[in-house]
């Protein structure tokens, strides 16, 4: 793990790479009570070639900056951002697996450390970096999920955290995928707080309509409201799927207009995309009034086009956008 601590007189210092064990806490670190806490997640892909290389790194860098600012806390540099997994990889690098849809799951975070029980900014921060290797997201093959449109439940308001990786927003989340469990759906969709009636993402990922087929289908997802995250495959897909000649665009989408454009056939596709599945087709949605299918309950063709597009630049093919980072 690499470690690099935060006070006011210092800035950053003492950036160490050193083996994995557990962080040292007083009871009234302020993390603990204010929950000043923010975190990343991305991948290491192995390339033909043996070498090592992660999937824009810089975006996640500059996204933990902007979380950060929304808590308070101190911006880390990309410089150490970056420098932190180059590091990390010189000792570690043999964990990053060979197989086809397997990675190195990379974990930065930062806490507040200092002790106080005042609410207020702490003054004293601990950037952490840890790693795991992921195996294959869907080792049955590529299954579309089913869908709960949660009304009761909210993720994020207008004004609030949700476009910030911190932790309390996850800890809100955990209700919500309960009941989409209990009502026998794999994941909860968020709706916006104020109407319950605009579609904003999927539990930790973001979600894509498509409209049309073929080469000329539409690609549609959530505009950034504030409220969702500004997903790193988001932002992928709406250039892939433009540089493939879909148009794309980025627009409020009602629940109404899913379930009814579904009905007509003119909405042929729905997908979600994250890090750690890259994009997994939604198959089924259910909601407090019913529920239907999309596509049949299958995967539909412009989804796994986009998906095949994706993996390969991750599994080193044509990269044109030079988002593959050694
Ligand atoms: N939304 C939420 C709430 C998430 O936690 C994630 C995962 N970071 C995403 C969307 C997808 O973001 P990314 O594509 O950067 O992994």
């Amino acid at each position: 793990m690499v470690t690099i601590r935060w006070n006011p007189e210092r800035g950053w210092h003492d950036a160490v790479v050193q083996p994995y064990r557990p962080l040292e806490l007083d009871p009234a670190a302020m993390v603990l009570h204010y929950g000043q806490a923010i975190f990343e997640g991305l991948k290491v892909y192995r390339q033909p070639d043996g070498s090592l290389k992660s999937f824009r790194p810089e975006a996640n860098a500059e996204r933990f900056r902007s979380s950060a600012r929304r808590l308070a806390m101190p911006e880390l540099p990309d410089e150490l951002f970056l420098g932190s997994i180059a590091e990390l990889l010189k000792v570690d690098g043999r964990w990053v697996p060979e197989q086809d849809e397997e990675s190195l799951y990379l974990r930065p975070f930062m806490i507040s450390t200092e002790k106080g029980l005042g609410v207020r900014p702490a003054k004293e921060y601990v950037y952490a970096l840890i790693a795991s290797p992921a195996g294959s997201y869907f080792s049955g093959g590529l299954k579309p999920v089913s869908v709960w449109l949660c009304t009761e439940f909210v993720r994020a308001a207008p004004g609030g955290t949700g476009a910030a990786k911190c932790a309390g927003n996850y800890a809100a989340s955990l209700q919500a995928q309960a009941q989409a469990a209990e009502q026998g759906c794999d994941q909860v969709v968020w709706l916006d707080a104020m109407e319950r009636h605009w579609v904003e993402e999927m539990g930790g990922m973001n979600l894509f309509f498509v409209f049309g087929s073929g080469a000329d289908a539409k690609v549609v997802t959530p505009e950034l409201s504030g409220a969702l995250l500004p997903g790193i495959t988001r932002d992928s897909i709406l250039k892939v799927a433009a540089d493939l000649g879909h148009a794309v665009e980025e627009r409020k989408l009602s629940t109404e207009e899913w379930e009814k454009k579904v009905g007509t056939g003119e909405l042929t596709e729905v997908f979600a995309c994250g890090t750690a599945a890259v994009i997994t087709p939604v198959g089924r949605v259910k909601h407090a009034g019913g529920e239907f299918l999309v596509n049949g309950g299958e995967a539909g063709e412009v989804t796994m086009k986009l998906r095949q597009e994706l993996t390969a630049i991750q599994r080193g093919g044509e990269d044109v956008r030079g988002w593959m980072r050694t």
